[in-house]
């Protein structure tokens, strides 16, 4: 059976369902799996197959703890019809590159892929663990988690759901997607602070020993829903392979051929999960890891040096506002050969130095990794580009991971098929993409939805139809040291 150990070493062997339940190890390390599973089959045999029909092979094949029965229940429950389009994740040519559209779940961004069904993943999870608590999810968002996760957490009994969003740092459809959330059980905070600190804060909760005693007593067991919990990163891979086996079906690769995956990154989980990919044998050439102005990671790719010494910048595409991406982790230690130790060195020095440098070993593990950065404008030019020359639009995440795409093949002459993980709809970033293509300056920035669907006569996704005139249920804004009285006046 699959097991989930600690990035900062230990004994401790975990089921994937104690893993879900558990968020984040009790030594702050995050849960890998002790050894990335072989695809549990030949892609060339799928192809034809539905996007759930992948998903379970790739899902159950990590989470094997789960029977048929179970895992059939979470992906059934998952992937119905609040996606918008009935194939889960359309792969559409525009450009130079396959765009696998992540983003037609119920929140319009890809985070909906992971968070449909993580509720199903814990809930199934504390029946096979006979946990009694309430689980209760403490989120921090840089924008798409946040509103993805309360959505999957609505109502669904035996939870409560808080999140912690940076005030100002998300865009105004995110916030209203957000503060207007419906469900008892939904809990919704601005922190005045950037995504680093709100995720620094949650850490901070759940490395807390008597904070976490103090809810148990409550009848509360902390769980997360950030990509800091595997039950959030083993979803996400079932979408490449998928990816691989759509270009096989029409016939752009035959089985076996190599491909290139660029991922808009922020807190390192999607690109994690087009890693694991690979590791379980999906023929991948190249993982390309495009950053915005906040650029650590392109500098890391580039110098083998982690440093968040530097300018924190908020851009026009939040989610990757992040100068501390978290998953980094998990691939240091996969390819430091398993070694806790020196993990939870380099994350020691991270928050003490606020910088680290990895082994000779670890960089020689990152060579099929390359990096990239666009900045605002960059991005912007990207996206009015690209509807013009091709009539396909693009999210300001998306944009990033194009522009590094086109930077990189203009400076390799790299011809290999590509796969651009395609994160949001455009219409969740609606001002940026009116600006982009030429459109004029509205009152009011939900004004610009409308503009930008007349214009381009693509569809709005439901969930963002009329977000204006929603009640607004969550108004609280709170300093950074009240998030663990917060926590505990939402769960009582
Ligand atoms: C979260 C998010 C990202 C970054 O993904 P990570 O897994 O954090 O690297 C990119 N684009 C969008 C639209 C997102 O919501």
């Amino acid at each position: 059976m699959m097991k989930y150990i600690s990035t900062r070493g230990g004994k401790e062997e975990l089921t994937g369902a104690q893993a879900i339940i558990q968020g984040i190890a009790p030594n702050k390390g995050l849960y890998v799996p002790k050894e990335v599973p072989e695809l549990p089959f030949a892609p060339g045999e799928m192809t034809g197959k539905t996007y759930q029909e992948i998903a379970y092979k790739i899902i159950g094949t990590f989470f094997d703890d789960y029977s048929e029965e179970e895992m059939h229940h979470c992906i059934d429950g998952a992937y119905d019809a609040k996606f918008e389009e009935k194939e889960i994740v359309p792969v559409t040519k525009a450009g130079d590159a396959f765009f696998l559209e992540l983003y037609h779940g119920k929140t319009a961004a890809f985070k909906d892929m992971a968070l449909s069904i993580l509720p199903y993943l814990l809930t199934t999870a504390t029946k096979k663990e006979h946990e009694d608590k309430k689980i209760c999810i403490l989120t921090a968002t840089s924008g798409d988690t946040g509103k993805a996760a309360l959505e999957g957490f609505a109502d669904v009994a035996g939870t409560e759901i808080i999140v912690f969003f940076p005030n100002q740092g998300v865009s105004q459809v995110q916030e209203r997607q957000m503060v207007t959330q419906e469900g008892e059980n939904t809990h919704v905070f601005a922190i005045e602070g950037n995504f680093d600190d709100a995720q620094t804060g949650v850490k901070k909760i759940f490395n807390d020993a008597a904070f976490r005693d103090k809810l148990a007593g409550m009848g509360c067991k902390l769980s997360s829903a950030n990509s800091i919990n595997i039950g959030r990163l083993v979803p996400q891979v079932a979408y490449y392979v998928y990816g691989y086996i759509k270009l096989i079906e029409r016939g752009v690769i035959a089985d076996g051929d190599k491909i290139n995956i660029v991922v808009p990154t922020g807190n390192f989980g999607n690109i994690l999960a087009a890693y694991y990919a690979k590791q379980m044998g999906i023929p991948v050439a190249k993982l390309i890891c495009a950053s915005n102005k906040n650029r650590v990671l392109t500098d890391f790719i580039e110098t083998g040096v982690y440093d968040i010494n530097r300018d924190f910048y908020l851009t026009n595409s939040p989610s990757m506002d992040i100068l501390i991406s978290s998953n980094l982790e998990r691939l240091l230690f996969h390819l430091s050969g398993d070694d806790g130790a020196e993990i939870k060195d380099l994350m020691g020095k991270l928050e003490s130095d606020k910088k680290y440098h990895v082994s000779d070993k670890i960089r020689a593990g990152m060579k099929n990794f390359c990096g990239g950065f666009a900045d605002v404008e960059m991005t912007n030019k990207a996206i009015g580009d690209m509807y013009k020359d091709n009539g396909y639009l693009m999210d300001t995440h998306t944009a990033v991971a194009y522009k590094v795409y086109e930077d990189y093949r203009a400076k390799t002459g790299d011809e290999t098929p590509t796969l651009i993980a395609s994160t949001a709809s455009a219409y969740k970033f609606a001002e940026s993409v009116a600006k982009s293509i030429g459109l004029d300056d509205e009152p009011d920035g939900f004004r610009y939805i409308d503009a930008v669907s007349k214009e381009t006569g693509v569809r709005v996704p439901r969930g963002l139809k009329d977000l204006d005139k929603k009640e607004i249920r969550h108004n609280g804004v709170i300093e950074i040291p009240q998030m663990e009285e917060t926590v505990e006046n939402s769960v009582k």
